[in-house]
Protein backbone atom coordinates (compact mmCIF):
# COMPACT_ATOMS: atom_id res chain seq x y z
CA UNK A 1 0.00 0.00 0.00
CA UNK A 2 1.04 3.83 -0.08
CA UNK A 3 2.10 4.31 3.43
CA UNK A 4 1.50 7.94 2.43
CA UNK A 5 -2.02 7.57 3.03
CA UNK A 6 -1.90 6.79 6.28
CA UNK A 7 1.84 8.98 7.56
CA UNK A 8 0.91 8.82 11.29
CA UNK A 9 0.10 5.44 11.17
CA UNK A 10 3.62 3.82 9.94
CA UNK A 11 5.54 7.18 11.74
CA UNK A 12 4.48 5.69 14.83
CA UNK A 13 5.48 1.94 13.84
CA UNK A 14 8.63 3.23 13.13
CA UNK A 15 9.30 4.98 16.38
CA UNK A 16 7.72 2.16 18.24
CA UNK A 17 9.34 -0.99 16.65
CA UNK A 18 12.66 0.40 14.81
CA UNK A 19 15.47 -1.18 16.82
CA UNK A 20 18.16 1.58 17.19
CA UNK A 21 20.82 0.85 19.68
CA UNK A 22 20.63 3.91 21.62
CA UNK A 23 23.98 4.20 22.41
CA UNK A 24 26.11 7.21 22.46
CA UNK A 25 25.59 10.67 23.71
CA UNK A 26 26.52 10.07 27.13
CA UNK A 27 28.30 13.10 28.22
CA UNK A 28 27.01 15.34 30.50
CA UNK A 29 23.72 17.41 29.94
CA UNK A 30 22.77 21.22 29.55
CA UNK A 31 19.24 21.52 30.40
CA UNK A 32 17.04 24.41 29.59
CA UNK A 33 14.21 25.38 32.23
CA UNK A 34 11.24 27.62 30.94
CA UNK A 35 9.55 28.20 34.16
CA UNK A 36 6.96 30.42 32.93
CA UNK A 37 4.96 31.78 29.81
CA UNK A 38 4.50 34.78 31.00
CA UNK A 39 5.58 38.15 31.31
CA UNK A 40 3.77 41.82 32.20
CA UNK A 41 6.67 43.82 29.80
CA UNK A 42 4.88 42.13 26.45
CA UNK A 43 7.63 42.74 24.01
CA UNK A 44 6.33 43.35 20.24
CA UNK A 45 8.84 41.75 19.15
CA UNK A 46 9.25 38.95 21.63
CA UNK A 47 9.01 35.45 19.39
CA UNK A 48 7.17 33.74 22.48
CA UNK A 49 4.76 36.35 22.13
CA UNK A 50 5.09 36.32 26.23
CA UNK A 51 2.49 38.68 27.84
CA UNK A 52 0.29 38.36 30.95
CA UNK A 53 -3.21 37.22 29.79
CA UNK A 54 -4.65 33.88 31.55
CA UNK A 55 -2.14 33.89 33.98
CA UNK A 56 -3.66 31.76 35.78
CA UNK A 57 -4.00 29.25 33.01
CA UNK A 58 -3.13 25.72 33.84
CA UNK A 59 0.11 24.85 31.68
CA UNK A 60 1.70 28.63 31.46
CA UNK A 61 3.95 27.99 34.28
CA UNK A 62 5.53 25.13 36.03
CA UNK A 63 4.06 24.22 39.47
CA UNK A 64 5.73 22.68 42.53
CA UNK A 65 5.23 19.53 42.00
CA UNK A 66 6.75 20.09 38.18
CA UNK A 67 10.28 21.43 39.97
CA UNK A 68 10.58 18.44 42.09
CA UNK A 69 10.40 16.50 39.07
CA UNK A 70 12.42 19.10 36.79
CA UNK A 71 15.32 18.89 39.79
CA UNK A 72 15.37 14.94 39.33
CA UNK A 73 15.78 15.59 35.30
CA UNK A 74 18.70 17.71 35.90
CA UNK A 75 20.07 15.39 38.10
CA UNK A 76 19.95 12.40 36.75
CA UNK A 77 21.02 13.69 33.28
CA UNK A 78 24.36 14.77 34.88
CA UNK A 79 23.74 18.72 34.59
CA UNK A 80 26.50 20.28 33.67
CA UNK A 81 24.70 23.91 32.71
CA UNK A 82 21.64 24.40 33.67
CA UNK A 83 19.90 27.37 31.84
CA UNK A 84 16.84 28.96 33.54
CA UNK A 85 15.44 31.53 30.89
CA UNK A 86 12.29 32.81 28.86
CA UNK A 87 10.14 34.13 27.46
CA UNK A 88 8.38 34.91 29.58
CA UNK A 89 10.34 36.23 32.88
CA UNK A 90 11.64 33.52 34.74
CA UNK A 91 11.76 35.91 37.80
CA UNK A 92 7.87 36.02 37.71
CA UNK A 93 8.28 32.28 39.59
CA UNK A 94 10.91 33.59 42.18
CA UNK A 95 10.16 30.47 44.21
CA UNK A 96 10.61 28.03 41.53
CA UNK A 97 13.83 29.74 40.44
CA UNK A 98 15.13 29.91 43.32
CA UNK A 99 15.09 26.19 44.15
CA UNK A 100 16.55 25.26 41.27
CA UNK A 101 19.28 27.49 41.83
CA UNK A 102 20.14 26.40 45.75
CA UNK A 103 19.05 22.89 45.15
CA UNK A 104 19.67 21.75 41.30
CA UNK A 105 22.30 19.16 40.59
CA UNK A 106 24.24 21.41 37.93
CA UNK A 107 28.10 22.64 37.81
CA UNK A 108 27.09 25.84 36.31
CA UNK A 109 24.24 27.91 35.93
CA UNK A 110 22.82 30.88 33.86
CA UNK A 111 19.83 33.09 34.62
CA UNK A 112 18.17 35.14 32.07
CA UNK A 113 16.33 37.79 33.20
CA UNK A 114 14.39 40.94 31.79
CA UNK A 115 15.57 43.74 34.76
CA UNK A 116 11.85 43.81 35.31
CA UNK A 117 11.52 43.64 39.42
CA UNK A 118 14.63 46.20 39.39
CA UNK A 119 11.98 48.75 40.16
CA UNK A 120 13.87 50.56 42.95
CA UNK A 121 17.15 49.81 44.09
CA UNK A 122 16.25 48.20 47.28
CA UNK A 123 14.41 46.14 44.77
CA UNK A 124 17.23 45.34 42.63
CA UNK A 125 19.38 44.73 46.10
CA UNK A 126 16.66 41.97 47.30
CA UNK A 127 16.08 39.85 44.76
CA UNK A 128 19.89 39.53 44.13
CA UNK A 129 20.78 38.94 46.49
CA UNK A 130 18.24 36.36 47.45
CA UNK A 131 19.14 34.83 44.06
CA UNK A 132 23.07 34.80 45.27
CA UNK A 133 22.00 33.37 48.94
CA UNK A 134 20.43 30.39 46.90
CA UNK A 135 24.11 30.04 44.50
CA UNK A 136 25.81 30.39 47.50
CA UNK A 137 24.05 27.23 49.55
CA UNK A 138 24.05 24.98 46.61
CA UNK A 139 27.19 22.25 46.91
CA UNK A 140 27.40 21.10 43.79
CA UNK A 141 26.78 24.51 41.48
CA UNK A 142 30.73 25.94 41.14
CA UNK A 143 29.54 29.35 38.60
CA UNK A 144 26.44 31.07 38.53
CA UNK A 145 26.19 34.14 35.62
CA UNK A 146 23.34 36.75 36.00
CA UNK A 147 22.51 37.37 32.39
CA UNK A 148 20.66 41.13 31.60
CA UNK A 149 18.99 41.81 28.84
CA UNK A 150 19.77 45.04 27.30
CA UNK A 151 19.20 45.53 24.27
CA UNK A 152 17.59 48.65 21.84
CA UNK A 153 13.90 46.93 22.38
CA UNK A 154 14.77 46.37 25.79
CA UNK A 155 15.66 49.82 26.84
CA UNK A 156 12.35 51.12 25.66
CA UNK A 157 10.11 48.47 27.23
CA UNK A 158 11.47 47.71 30.65
CA UNK A 159 13.34 51.25 30.61
CA UNK A 160 16.95 51.92 31.84
CA UNK A 161 16.54 53.30 35.42
CA UNK A 162 15.69 49.35 36.03
CA UNK A 163 18.65 47.97 34.34
CA UNK A 164 20.44 50.16 35.61
CA UNK A 165 19.99 49.18 39.53
CA UNK A 166 20.65 46.09 38.51
CA UNK A 167 24.34 46.89 37.39
CA UNK A 168 24.67 49.17 40.36
CA UNK A 169 24.18 46.23 42.81
CA UNK A 170 26.57 44.52 40.99
CA UNK A 171 28.97 47.10 41.26
CA UNK A 172 28.44 47.12 45.16
CA UNK A 173 28.66 43.33 45.88
CA UNK A 174 31.70 43.47 43.47
CA UNK A 175 34.37 41.75 45.19
CA UNK A 176 31.98 39.75 47.42
CA UNK A 177 30.22 38.20 44.20
CA UNK A 178 33.39 37.76 42.28
CA UNK A 179 35.12 35.19 44.47
CA UNK A 180 32.24 33.25 44.90
CA UNK A 181 31.70 33.02 40.91
CA UNK A 182 28.62 34.86 40.86
CA UNK A 183 29.09 37.48 38.07
CA UNK A 184 26.61 39.83 35.61
CA UNK A 185 26.95 39.82 32.08
CA UNK A 186 24.79 41.99 30.12
CA UNK A 187 23.18 40.40 27.14
CA UNK A 188 22.44 42.06 23.68
CA UNK A 189 22.36 41.86 19.90
CA UNK A 190 24.55 41.83 17.52
CA UNK A 191 24.66 45.52 15.73
CA UNK A 192 22.45 46.93 18.84
CA UNK A 193 24.08 50.37 20.66
CA UNK A 194 21.55 49.57 23.88
CA UNK A 195 24.72 48.95 26.11
CA UNK A 196 26.40 51.86 25.04
CA UNK A 197 23.45 53.84 25.64
CA UNK A 198 22.65 51.99 28.76
CA UNK A 199 25.63 53.24 30.49
CA UNK A 200 26.05 57.10 29.06
CA UNK A 201 24.91 58.56 32.62
CA UNK A 202 27.75 55.97 34.00
CA UNK A 203 30.36 57.57 31.41
CA UNK A 204 32.57 59.61 33.42
CA UNK A 205 33.00 56.20 35.69
CA UNK A 206 33.64 53.76 32.45
CA UNK A 207 37.74 53.25 31.86
CA UNK A 208 36.72 51.41 28.83
CA UNK A 209 33.73 49.75 27.46
CA UNK A 210 34.37 46.83 24.29
CA UNK A 211 31.98 44.64 22.57
CA UNK A 212 32.83 41.88 25.54
CA UNK A 213 33.85 44.04 28.64
CA UNK A 214 32.54 47.17 30.59
CA UNK A 215 35.73 48.23 32.84
CA UNK A 216 35.23 51.06 35.52
CA UNK A 217 37.84 52.85 37.25
CA UNK A 218 37.00 51.55 40.25
CA UNK A 219 38.15 47.99 38.90
CA UNK A 220 34.54 46.91 39.02
CA UNK A 221 33.66 45.00 35.49
CA UNK A 222 31.35 42.73 33.73
CA UNK A 223 30.97 40.69 30.31
CA UNK A 224 28.74 41.65 27.53
CA UNK A 225 27.13 38.92 25.16
CA UNK A 226 25.82 38.86 21.42
CA UNK A 227 23.31 37.37 19.92
CA UNK A 228 22.73 36.94 16.73
CA UNK A 229 19.74 39.48 15.88
CA UNK A 230 17.55 37.35 14.09
CA UNK A 231 13.88 38.51 12.48
CA UNK A 232 11.16 36.98 14.24
CA UNK A 233 7.88 36.95 13.91
CA UNK A 234 4.99 33.92 14.68
CA UNK A 235 3.31 34.15 11.63
CA UNK A 236 5.57 35.31 8.24
CA UNK A 237 3.36 36.77 5.18
CA UNK A 238 5.70 34.05 2.81
CA UNK A 239 3.52 35.74 0.14
CA UNK A 240 6.44 38.61 1.05
CA UNK A 241 8.52 37.38 -0.66
CA UNK A 242 11.70 40.24 -0.56
CA UNK A 243 11.19 39.60 3.44
CA UNK A 244 10.79 36.02 3.52
CA UNK A 245 14.13 35.72 1.44
CA UNK A 246 15.74 38.36 4.02
CA UNK A 247 14.78 36.25 6.90
CA UNK A 248 16.24 33.45 5.25
CA UNK A 249 19.47 34.57 4.99
CA UNK A 250 19.34 35.57 8.41
CA UNK A 251 18.42 32.36 9.75
CA UNK A 252 21.02 30.47 7.83
CA UNK A 253 23.77 32.85 8.37
CA UNK A 254 23.45 32.74 12.32
CA UNK A 255 21.75 29.32 13.35
CA UNK A 256 23.46 26.39 15.11
CA UNK A 257 23.85 23.80 12.77
CA UNK A 258 24.32 20.77 16.33
CA UNK A 259 21.19 22.13 18.21
CA UNK A 260 20.35 19.20 20.30
CA UNK A 261 24.25 18.20 20.77
CA UNK A 262 26.48 19.89 23.70
CA UNK A 263 29.83 19.48 24.03
CA UNK A 264 30.90 19.51 27.99
CA UNK A 265 33.42 20.42 30.12
CA UNK A 266 35.59 16.79 29.31
CA UNK A 267 34.95 17.63 25.70
CA UNK A 268 32.68 14.41 25.75
CA UNK A 269 29.21 14.78 23.59
CA UNK A 270 26.16 15.16 25.56
CA UNK A 271 22.40 16.08 24.89
CA UNK A 272 20.46 19.81 25.39
CA UNK A 273 16.95 19.47 26.61
CA UNK A 274 14.32 22.02 26.96
CA UNK A 275 11.63 21.97 29.61
CA UNK A 276 9.11 23.77 29.03
CA UNK A 277 6.43 25.61 31.19
CA UNK A 278 4.07 22.82 30.55
CA UNK A 279 6.19 20.17 31.26
CA UNK A 280 7.36 19.88 27.82
CA UNK A 281 10.69 18.08 27.44
CA UNK A 282 12.55 17.73 23.93
CA UNK A 283 15.54 18.25 22.45
CA UNK A 284 16.55 21.86 21.73
CA UNK A 285 15.53 22.53 18.24
CA UNK A 286 14.95 19.12 17.25
CA UNK A 287 11.98 16.94 18.31
CA UNK A 288 9.30 16.60 15.67
CA UNK A 289 5.76 17.67 16.43
CA UNK A 290 4.66 14.33 16.90
CA UNK A 291 7.42 12.89 19.78
CA UNK A 292 7.85 15.44 22.84
CA UNK A 293 7.87 14.04 25.83
CA UNK A 294 7.13 15.38 29.30
CA UNK A 295 8.62 15.60 32.48
CA UNK A 296 5.51 14.87 34.44
CA UNK A 297 5.44 11.51 32.51
CA UNK A 298 8.84 10.72 31.60
CA UNK A 299 11.89 10.58 33.49
CA UNK A 300 15.81 11.41 32.00
CA UNK A 301 16.12 7.81 31.04
CA UNK A 302 12.70 8.08 29.28
CA UNK A 303 13.11 11.14 27.16
CA UNK A 304 16.68 9.94 26.37
CA UNK A 305 15.46 6.48 25.00
CA UNK A 306 12.48 8.67 23.25
CA UNK A 307 15.35 10.78 21.88
CA UNK A 308 17.52 8.44 20.84
CA UNK A 309 15.09 6.00 19.50
CA UNK A 310 13.55 8.63 16.80
CA UNK A 311 15.59 8.44 13.83
CA UNK A 312 14.35 12.35 13.13
CA UNK A 313 16.41 13.21 15.85
CA UNK A 314 18.95 10.87 15.59
CA UNK A 315 19.75 11.76 12.03
CA UNK A 316 20.05 15.20 13.19
CA UNK A 317 22.71 14.88 16.01
CA UNK A 318 24.86 12.26 13.95
CA UNK A 319 24.57 14.68 10.62
CA UNK A 320 23.71 18.24 11.61
CA UNK A 321 20.48 19.57 10.49
CA UNK A 322 21.24 20.87 7.57
CA UNK A 323 21.00 17.20 6.87
CA UNK A 324 17.40 16.59 7.78
CA UNK A 325 16.77 19.48 6.17
CA UNK A 326 18.36 18.34 3.03
CA UNK A 327 16.16 15.41 2.96
CA UNK A 328 12.74 17.60 3.96
CA UNK A 329 13.42 19.86 0.55
CA UNK A 330 13.73 16.66 -1.49
CA UNK A 331 9.92 16.92 -1.14
CA UNK A 332 8.35 19.74 0.49
CA UNK A 333 10.70 23.05 0.30
CA UNK A 334 7.80 25.13 1.64
CA UNK A 335 8.01 23.51 4.89
CA UNK A 336 11.42 24.43 5.37
CA UNK A 337 10.89 28.18 4.63
CA UNK A 338 7.88 28.19 6.72
CA UNK A 339 9.78 27.05 9.50
CA UNK A 340 12.88 29.57 8.75
CA UNK A 341 10.78 32.42 7.97
CA UNK A 342 9.55 32.68 11.80
CA UNK A 343 12.96 33.25 12.89
CA UNK A 344 13.33 31.47 16.09
CA UNK A 345 15.41 28.92 15.93
CA UNK A 346 13.45 27.23 19.14
CA UNK A 347 10.86 24.89 17.69
CA UNK A 348 11.92 24.96 14.21
CA UNK A 349 11.86 21.15 13.93
CA UNK A 350 7.98 21.11 15.75
CA UNK A 351 7.41 23.45 13.16
CA UNK A 352 9.04 22.18 10.00
CA UNK A 353 7.24 18.87 10.80
CA UNK A 354 4.09 19.90 11.17
CA UNK A 355 3.37 17.30 8.84
CA UNK A 356 2.75 13.98 8.84
CA UNK A 357 3.67 12.92 5.73
CA UNK A 358 6.94 14.79 5.70
CA UNK A 359 7.66 13.30 9.30
CA UNK A 360 6.84 9.70 7.56
CA UNK A 361 9.09 10.48 4.43
CA UNK A 362 12.33 11.72 6.19
CA UNK A 363 12.34 8.71 8.69
CA UNK A 364 12.25 6.62 6.19
CA UNK A 365 14.77 8.84 4.02
CA UNK A 366 17.33 8.67 7.20
CA UNK A 367 16.81 4.92 7.90
CA UNK A 368 17.49 4.43 4.23
CA UNK A 369 21.15 6.65 4.62
CA UNK A 370 21.84 4.41 7.94
CA UNK A 371 21.07 0.80 5.97
CA UNK A 372 23.46 2.07 3.08
CA UNK A 373 26.41 3.14 5.76
CA UNK A 374 26.00 0.23 7.59
CA UNK A 375 24.93 2.03 11.02
CA UNK A 376 21.55 -0.16 10.79
CA UNK A 377 21.51 -4.10 9.59
CA UNK A 378 18.07 -5.87 8.25
CA UNK A 379 17.61 -7.39 11.46
CA UNK A 380 16.76 -4.02 13.12
CA UNK A 381 13.63 -3.55 10.51
CA UNK A 382 12.50 -7.08 11.56
CA UNK A 383 9.38 -5.92 14.20
CA UNK A 384 8.59 -2.78 11.60
CA UNK A 385 5.12 -3.57 9.74
CA UNK A 386 5.49 -5.25 6.22
CA UNK A 387 4.25 -2.11 4.75
CA UNK A 388 7.17 -0.05 6.10
CA UNK A 389 10.13 -2.40 5.12
CA UNK A 390 8.37 -2.72 1.95
CA UNK A 391 8.96 1.63 1.93
CA UNK A 392 12.18 1.19 2.59
CA UNK A 393 13.40 -0.77 -0.24
CA UNK A 394 11.99 1.98 -2.42
CA UNK A 395 14.30 4.05 -4.78
CA UNK A 396 14.09 7.75 -3.51
CA UNK A 397 12.40 8.61 -6.66
CA UNK A 398 9.58 6.04 -6.00
CA UNK A 399 9.04 7.31 -2.68
CA UNK A 400 8.94 10.88 -3.59
CA UNK A 401 5.87 9.70 -6.64
CA UNK A 402 4.00 7.55 -3.65
CA UNK A 403 4.65 10.97 -1.31
CA UNK A 404 2.51 12.93 -3.87
CA UNK A 405 0.25 10.73 -5.03
CA UNK A 406 -1.05 10.43 -1.53
CA UNK A 407 -2.53 13.40 -1.85
CA UNK A 408 -2.80 13.54 2.22
CA UNK A 409 -1.68 17.46 2.81
CA UNK A 410 -2.17 19.12 5.80
CA UNK A 411 -6.24 20.20 5.78
CA UNK A 412 -6.47 16.53 5.40
CA UNK A 413 -4.74 15.74 8.37
CA UNK A 414 -6.17 18.15 10.48
CA UNK A 415 -10.09 16.99 9.22
CA UNK A 416 -8.69 13.18 10.52
CA UNK A 417 -7.90 14.63 14.15
CA UNK A 418 -10.57 13.82 16.84
CA UNK A 419 -12.93 16.53 16.79
CA UNK A 420 -10.79 19.53 15.74
CA UNK A 421 -12.26 22.67 17.13
CA UNK A 422 -13.63 25.71 14.95
CA UNK A 423 -10.64 27.64 16.40
CA UNK A 424 -8.27 24.87 15.14
CA UNK A 425 -9.78 25.00 11.62
CA UNK A 426 -9.55 28.90 11.72
CA UNK A 427 -6.00 29.10 12.44
CA UNK A 428 -5.24 26.79 9.82
CA UNK A 429 -7.55 29.27 7.13
CA UNK A 430 -5.53 31.69 8.19
CA UNK A 431 -1.60 30.16 8.13
CA UNK A 432 -3.68 28.92 4.71
CA UNK A 433 -3.85 32.78 3.77
CA UNK A 434 0.08 33.21 4.93
CA UNK A 435 1.16 31.17 2.14
CA UNK A 436 2.08 28.49 4.78
CA UNK A 437 1.34 24.99 3.60
CA UNK A 438 0.57 24.17 -0.43
CA UNK A 439 -3.09 24.45 -0.44
CA UNK A 440 -5.35 27.36 -1.44
CA UNK A 441 -7.80 28.81 1.60
CA UNK A 442 -10.65 28.43 -0.91
CA UNK A 443 -10.00 24.56 -1.05
CA UNK A 444 -10.00 23.99 2.67
CA UNK A 445 -13.05 25.67 2.98
CA UNK A 446 -14.50 23.55 -0.06
CA UNK A 447 -13.30 20.47 2.01
CA UNK A 448 -14.59 21.65 5.37
CA UNK A 449 -18.16 22.04 3.75
CA UNK A 450 -17.58 18.47 2.63
CA UNK A 451 -16.20 16.73 5.53
CA UNK A 452 -18.29 13.98 6.84
CA UNK A 453 -15.57 13.53 10.05
CA UNK A 454 -16.85 16.55 11.05
CA UNK A 455 -19.16 17.44 13.73
CA UNK A 456 -21.86 19.73 12.17
CA UNK A 457 -22.02 22.46 14.85
CA UNK A 458 -18.00 22.48 14.02
CA UNK A 459 -18.11 23.25 10.30
CA UNK A 460 -21.18 26.02 11.04
CA UNK A 461 -18.59 27.49 13.40
CA UNK A 462 -15.80 27.38 11.59
CA UNK A 463 -17.93 29.06 8.80
CA UNK A 464 -19.50 31.97 10.82
CA UNK A 465 -15.95 32.75 11.94
CA UNK A 466 -15.39 33.24 8.08
CA UNK A 467 -17.73 35.60 8.09
S1 LIG B 1 10.90 41.05 28.31
FE1 LIG B 1 11.67 39.23 27.20
S2 LIG B 1 10.16 37.60 27.71
FE2 LIG B 1 9.23 39.57 28.26
S3 LIG B 1 8.00 40.07 26.45
FE3 LIG B 1 10.01 41.10 26.26
S4 LIG B 1 11.24 39.65 25.03
FE4 LIG B 1 9.47 38.51 25.80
Amino acid sequence: MNVFLKPQFFRDDILANLLLPRTGWRGRSYVVVFPTKYCPVACKHCYFASSMPGRNDEGGSLGAADIERVKQFVFDADTELLQITGGGEPLLQMQSVLELIGQGRARRMLLNTSGLFASSPARAADTIERIFSAFAANPYCGKFIFRLSVDEFHLETVKPAKLLNVVSHFRRNFQRYEAANFTLKLHTLAGDRAVEWLLQPLADEVLRLEPTEVVFHDGTACAIGHAPRMMSQARPDLFNLEETRHALDVFDEVRDPTPGAFIDDNLDLGLCFLIHEDGDVELWNTAPADNVANVRSHDFAAVRHSVLGDVIQLGALDHTAPYIEALVAEVDPLSLRRAKSIGSATFLNRRMFAEARLRLYVSLRVIQDYLADGSLGQAQLEQLQADTRAALRLPGEQLRRLYRESGFDIVEQQLNQPDPSPSELIDLYQRLKLGHFDVAPTAMVERVRGATTLREQVRRDFLAMLG
